[in-house]
Parts: C-alpha cells; sequence; structure tokens
C-alpha cells in the first residue's frame, strides 16, 4: 500500500468524527452535491479496493429481489436455491448475506460476481451521492472503517 494513504485506513478521533457529523448538519447541501463526484473521484484514485475490502468483509449489502433474480441468473441457480444457499433475513425483513466476509469476496479481494454485484455495492460508500448527507448515521458509521470515506470527510473539513 502506498504509504501516503496509510492514514486513510486509521479510524478517525472521536473528536474528527464529531467536527465531521456537525459540518454535515449544517452544510449547504446543494454546494456539497456539487462537490462530492470531484471528491469521491479524487479519493479513488488515490485508494484502492482491491488493497482494502473491509465493507466486503465486515459488512453484507441487501440483496433486493432484482439483485436476487439478476444474480441467480448468472449463476445459474434457482432464485429459491440462491437465497437458501448464500442470505438469510435481518431484523428489517431485507435478504443479507449468510456469512462474512461476503461468499463472494475472493481471497484476493476481488468479487466473483462484480458485474452483477447488488446495487448496494455499486453505490458504497455513496461518496458521490446524496445519501452521503441525507443519512448522516450510515455516513459516520463509515466513516470509521472506510477509507474513502475518509479521505472524503478530511477534504470537505478543510474547505470548512
Ligand atoms: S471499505 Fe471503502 S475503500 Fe474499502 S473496499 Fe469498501 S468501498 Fe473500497
Ligand atoms: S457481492 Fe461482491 S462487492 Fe458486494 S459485498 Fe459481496 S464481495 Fe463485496
Amino acid at each position: 500500500m502506498d504509504e501516503s494513504v496509510e492514514h486513510l485506513y486509521e479510524t478517525p478521533t472521536p473528536e474528527v468524527l464529531k467536527k465531521f457529523q456537525n459540518f454535515l448538519k449544517r452544510v449547504d447541501k446543494k454546494t456539497m452535491l456539487r462537490q462530492l463526484p470531484d471528491l469521491h473521484d479524487a479519493a479513488f484514485d488515490k485508494i484502492n479496493c482491491l488493497e482494502c475490502a473491509r465493507c466486503c468483509k465486515s459488512y453484507s449489502p441487501r440483496f433486493k429481489m432484482p439483485d436476487i433474480k439478476r444474480i441467480s441468473k448468472v449463476m445459474g441457480m434457482k432464485e429459491t436455491a440462491f437465497i437458501d444457499t448464500y442470505l438469510t433475513m435481518d431484523n428489517d425483513g431485507d435478504y443479507v448475506a449468510n456469512e462474512k466476509p461476503c461468499p463472494f469476496l475472493g481471497n484476493d479481494n476481488a468479487c466473483s460476481i462484480y458485474e452483477d454485484r447488488p446495487t448496494d455495492c455499486q453505490r458504497f460508500p455513496y461518496t458521490d451521492e446524496d445519501v452521503f448527507f441525507k443519512k448522516i448515521p450510515i455516513t459516520m458509521k463509515n466513516a470509521e472503517f472506510c477509507p474513502a470515506v475518509h479521505d472524503v470527510m478530511i477534504a470537505l473539513l478543510s474547505k470548512g
């Protein structure tokens, strides 16, 4: 890993997280939405998800029915068999992976269903969309472990 990004893999201090939480509450949403795509691209220019995979190792996306239909089809499985083999239902009534790390994560950190992965995985960590400031608890949780969110957080705080 490039030494220049090592600090992004450290959990931000509680003080910084609190500062960021307050920032997200008061920031001008339209301005931030314009800034996010460039900050998102800058973060992922620095950070290689294949050197990380923390999201796939510790958390599960929701597998919505369109995801289940798409993935089971490419895997040549019946939807029911796919659900029985790989998924479980969480307390919110959503299908999620039945084990951690995600059963589709390889030892090389690559996703074996990358082209057809769940929409949640495609959108994660929401650094280029309004979910980033609309769902503050989710962003705060992601800021603790995702180096890309950490990088965007630092960039936003430095802009004031
Ligand atoms: S935690 Fe963030 S940087 Fe790490 S693999 Fe997931 S999206 Fe990429
Ligand atoms: S489906 Fe792929 S991208 Fe999504 S959590 Fe599993 S390994 Fe990661």
